[in-house]
């Protein structure tokens, strides 16, 4: 067999420094036709030979140009899959990992078990595996257990420009990890691919990689977009923009499908449904279904009032997690009530005049519109709609998140629709308090997103802002690792047994007196001792995040996991220990999830996490012979006790304590806390079973600032914990005289009791003794 294309032909006529090992795959004709029209098949010579040349290579190309599909089956190819080591390549999201997988394999005409993935708790790999995509997280993983990745020959770092904590703390691994295994006589290659030019980070920086890897730049075949500007300053409503000009779009600019930017999941299923009524067309009967349920979410919030009346209460039996089933016809209700807010129709401004948009092209107002929405959560199947060509006499609509920046590239896209937002997750790094906020993009990501409207004929780009605005934009959005907080990094490369984080080759480095401060904070709190490594407890922010689900519903079934009397004071951790405890009461299976408004691949990850937290304490402490049991007991009155102490001890900088009458300023203050941390007051959130009982102190796992500041996951605590399990966080004051001190002969101390303060807030707690 030949070499697939003329460059690797040519290559291998000519002498060359590498053994001409080749090979050979068996492509359909319409693979290997569309495979050639890549602009990175020009290079293919160039980067093979740079990749044979040097351990590191950077490769910067277009977005949709072939670097994540053709470069793996480049080294396959050229024999660097074989029996002593792999081709690993890692993404930042787990979509793409997945949907990359799937193409490669299907292009190379070669099964899931050579061509496979790995994504947290879920893949395909087998021993046969040659080429394996992977998110970079699970890659860590692996360095934790292999940390010279013997059974890789290359790893591909994707998506390079995307700068995610994983990513940045990879490189630094992997510039490490590259010579060492030069020096072990068993190298391996360091390919970094990024979609924007912006590699100083990686080339002109020393520490990283003492000699420069060469940076191969893959020009694409891109199709002018011209870029239209809207001439007012931003509107506010860029939803409702976004949704009047993908109309005027569609009713008067020739065919060619639309691809519409926007900031999450809500703003795109909200458009979604509004552009579906403007543009209706007979669908079949899943599409309508399809579209029922994404719709849920969006209107959940209007019914939350009505369901409270007419929604039957699921029957509990209080000696077990088990939850019976819920009536049928609930779907029924929610169907009728689905969506009478938010009508659309004769809103819809013609007039915008200075958009580029000529009135009297071609109109196409009488073809269906055929809407997709596509965002991170979105199942796989769904997703992967967006690259099956749309139904005859449509056009395709996508309405996404910025996923289709640069990971997925959506054929046929003419008109692309930018609200210039982006929503980010900041940290307040003195406070610790986090928000998600939408700002402005960067003026790469817009260039990005203008970019998708140029990939198979020339396009038109509408941006909602104006070029003065646009000029502001920063060149480049910061590496995440800027905008987390130190402490959190920390713990996460302690737990990769990085021991001194100060002199981590980090891509980009955090302040060292950060870093050093941080490292502080931590060992006070006790989070750097082993074991356990972890500070925070287990249910994380993500877990309950995936528990939304059926909004109301799930209200109801808080108030019945979250207990009476004792239980209910671990407030939403109880809950959430109700949901997984009866979700896996019934098997964990889609229909309890859906019944009860859980996420059932959030359920099943927490599940495998479960199982995964389990082996880790039953391999460190032999004799607990832990096991998961899906008929567990809910906790005993003592054991929420020492869930909520445990909580404490975990969560000692996210204490609250309730305005005291006498502290009271201003009547709007009395349901709020203090923090240590913040000068504002924050609140129990609403959706928080603790949201009425107002316990004097609270432990949050995270405030969330969107009117107020909102405390979230919240469970009460005693005061007389707080000194006992806080020490670092208090003052002690004068021996008590009564009860007197006394001799402890195990210790060999004085023990006596003290009076103690919480740190800077000045909270009086009772005595302990110490
Ligand atoms: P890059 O990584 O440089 O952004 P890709 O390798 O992802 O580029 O994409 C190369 C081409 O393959 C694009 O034209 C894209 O549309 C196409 N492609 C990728 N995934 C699929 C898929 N699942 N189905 C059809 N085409 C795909
Ligand atoms: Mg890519």
């Amino acid at each position: 067999a030949l070499p697939s294309t003329p460059a690797l032909q040519k290559a291998f006529h000519k002498p060359s420094s590498k053994p001409a090992v080749f090979i050979p795959v068996d492509r359909s004709p319409e693979i290997q036709e569309a495979r050639l029209k890549l602009p990175i098949l020009a290079e293919e010579q160039v980067i093979m030979e740079a990749i044979n040349e040097n351990p590191v290579v950077i490769i910067c190309g277009e977005t949709g140009s072939g670097k994540t599909t053709q470069v793996p089956q480049f080294l396959y190819e050229a024999g660097y899959a074989s029996s002593d080591g792999i081709i690993g390549i890692t993404e930042p999201r787990r979509v793409a990992a997945v949907s990359m997988s799937h193409r490669v394999a299907k292009e190379m005409n070669l099964s899931h078990r050579v061509v496979s993935y790995q994504i947290r708790y879920e893949g395909n790999v087998t021993d046969e595996t040659k080429i394996k995509f992977m998110t970079d997280g699970v890659l860590l993983k692996e360095i934790q257990k292999d940390f010279l990745l013997l059974k890789y020959k290359v790893i591909i770092i994707d998506e390079a420009h995307e700068r995610s904590v994983y990513t940045d703390i990879l490189i630094g691994l992997l510039s490490r990890i590259v010579p060492l295994r030069g020096k072990k006589g068993q190298p391996m290659k360091l390919i970094i691919m990024s979609a924007t030019l912006r590699v100083e980070d990686f080339t002109d920086n020393q520490k990283l990689f003492p000699a420069v890897p060469p940076a191969i730049q893959v020009d694409a075949r891109q199709f002018p977009v011209t870029v239209h500007f809207n001439k007012r300053t931003p509107v506010d409503d860029y939803n409702g923009e976004c949704f009047r000009k993908v109309c005027k779009i569609h009713r008067m600019l020739p065919a060619g499908g639309i691809l519409v930017f926007l900031t999450g999941q809500a703003e795109v299923n909200s458009l979604c449904r509004r552009l579906r009524k403007a543009f209706p067309f007979h669908k079949n009967k899943t599409e309508g279904d399809e579209e029922k349920e994404e719709s849920v979410e969006e209107t959940r919030k209007f019914k939350k009032s009505k369901q409270k009346k007419t929604m039957p209460l699921p029957k509990i039996d209080l000696n077990s997690y088990s939850v019976l089933p819920v009536d049928e016809g609930d779907e029924d209700r929610e169907a009728e009530m689905d969506d009478d807010e938010d009508a659309v129709g004769s809103d819809i401004d013609l007039d915008l005049g200075d958009d580029g948009l000529e009135e009297g092209e071609k109109s196409n107002s009488s073809l269906p519109l055929y809407v997709l929405p596509l965002y991170s959560l979105l199942a796989p199947e769904k997703q992967a709609k967006v690259f099956r060509p749309p139904p005859l006499g449509t056009r395709l609509c996508v309405v996404a998140t910025n996923v289709a920046e640069t990971s997925l590239t959506i054929p046929s896209i003419k008109y692309v629709v930018d609200c210039g937002k982006v929503k980010k997750r900041f940290y307040d790094k003195v406070t610790g308090v986090s928000s998600f906020r939408v700002t402005w993009t960067s003026q790469a990501s817009a260039n990005q997103r203008a970019g998708r409207a140029g990939r198979t004929e020339p396009g038109h780009c509408y941006r909602l802002y104006s070029s003065a605005v646009f000029s502001d934009f920063e060149k480049f959005s910061p590496p995440e690792i800027t905008r987390r907080p130190v402490e959190d990094l920390i713990l996460q490369m302690k737990a990769l047994n990085i021991e001194k984080v100060i002199n981590f080759p980090f891509p980009t480095p955090p302040p060292t007196e950060a870093l050093a401060a941080a490292e502080e904070l931590l060992i006070a709190l006790g989070a750097l001792q082993e074991p356990p490594k972890t500070g925070r407890p287990a249910v994380s922010e993500e877990e309950t995040e995936k528990l939304k689900g059926k909004k109301a519903r799930v209200i109801q079934m808080r108030r019945i996991w979250a207990g009476q009397g004792p239980f209910q004071k671990l407030g939403d951790l109880m809950v959430m220990l109700g949901a997984v405890g009866a979700c896996e009461y019934a098997g964990c299976t889609p229909k309890f999830c859906e019944a009860n408004g859980l996420r059932y691949k959030a359920m099943v990850e927490i599940r495998r996490l479960r199982g995964q937290l389990t082996t880790a304490v039953n391999s460190v402490c032999p004799d607990a012979g832990l096991f998961v049991d899906p008929k567990m007991k809910p906790p005993t009155e003592t054991q929420v006790t020492y869930l909520r102490q445990i909580v404490l001890a975990g969560l000692g900088d996210h204490i609250a304590r309730r305005i005291q009458a006498e502290e009271l300023l201003d009547e709007k203050w009395k349901n709020a806390y203090k923090t240590p941390l913040l000068d504002d007051p924050v609140f129990i959130h609403p959706n928080s079973v603790l949201f009425k009982q107002l316990p004097e102190f609270v432990v949050y796992q995270e405030i969330v600032e969107t009117t107020q500041m909102y405390m979230k996951g919240v469970s009460a605590v005693e005061s007389e914990w707080i000194p006992v399990l806080l020490p670092p966080y208090c003052h002690f004051g004068k021996p008590l005289e009564n009860p007197p001190p006394f001799y402890c002969p195990e210790t060999g101390r004085i023990r006596c009791h003290r009076p103690s303060v919480f740190y800077r807030v000045g909270w009086q707690l009772p005595a302990v003794e110490v």
